[in-house]
């Protein structure tokens, strides 16, 4: 992978309950937000069976006019049981997820498509710099 079409994340133990500090997250999505326009999305619980509560999960978490900004900007997906069935196999994609599934690594795996998949540990309080500094390895 030399490029990235896509990004996917997921929200909690990403963006929301993790030891990052806020303002390292706040960096990742605002250089996702810049670089990729109309490219990021949401692959969260909080967005799903078609329905976006993205804004309410993040209330309080960031400066309201960033979460309106991101309930605007980063895109909805709708899947039902996994995850996967949102993600465009097709894609050079990046997801930033904190879990991943058996039956969603298999998939990724049957597609060749696992090394889209992006661990984030909500323990390390590095993460959000190590994934921001991830996605600055890609040429745009
Ligand atoms: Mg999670």
């Amino acid at each position: 992978m030399e490029k990235v079409d896509k990004i996917y994340f997921d929200i909690d133990g990403v963006i929301r309950g993790t030891a990052s500090p806020k303002e390292d997250i706040i960096a990742l999505l605002r250089y996702c937000l810049d670089n990729y326009p109309g490219a990021v999305y949401w692959l969260t619980t909080h967005c799903h069976h078609g329905v976006n509560h993205v804004n309410f999960a993040l209330s309080g978490e960031f400066p309201d006019e960033f979460v309106d900004e991101l309930y605007v900007k980063v895109l909805p997906t709708d899947w039902e049981a996994l995850k996967t069935e949102a993600v465009d196999m097709d894609s050079d994609f990046v997801w930033f997820d904190d879990n991943l599934f058996e039956t969603e690594k298999m998939i990724l795996e049957r597609n060749y498509v696992l090394d889209g998949f992006f661990k984030m540990n909500p323990k390390d309080s590095e993460m959000a710099k190590k994934a921001l500094a991830f996605l600055k390895g890609f040429e745009k």
